[in-house]
């Protein structure tokens, strides 16, 4: 199943090109680029084209895509020159997790120490 694009979402009019982004990488169906409010020394989001809203309907709905989604986040960290020294991937999922934007997106952080998260 093809997800849709959602007028109201802002990584839908990015894939669209209707807002610009830094892109460093993109398929057919993956586009990854740099966070506009960069955590790290690298920041870069990867998503789908289609929208879906987190990771737990993108896996019902699509999981190869899902692991497409993967695949590109290491070929980002290792793009980015991180794949050495190590990096962080993690998708906030809703309210609790933090999550802003509600197109399924994987953050691909690195280039420092980040430390460890909820330890
Ligand atoms: O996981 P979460 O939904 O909070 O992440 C959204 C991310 O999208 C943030 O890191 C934010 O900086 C980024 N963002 C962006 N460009 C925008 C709006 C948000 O890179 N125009």
């Amino acid at each position: 199943m093809r997800g849709m694009t959602d007028a109201d979402c802002i990584f839908c009019k990015i894939v669209a090109g209707d807002i610009p982004s830094t892109k460093v990488l993109e398929n057919d169906r993956v586009l990854a680029f740099r966070d506009l409010y960069p955590k790290a020394p690298t920041h870069v989001l990867v998503i789908p084209k289609d929208h879906y809203a987190n990771v737990a309907e993108l896996t019902v709905a699509d999981p190869a895509l899902a692991g497409e989604l993967l695949r590109a986040t290491a070929e980002v960290a290792a793009s980015e020159g991180i794949d050495e020294s190590g990096w962080r991937l993690f998708a906030n999922t809703g309210s609790d997790g933090g999550q802003d934007v509600f197109h399924v997106h994987f953050h691909v952080a690195g280039g420092k120490p980040l430390g460890r998260m909820l330890s």
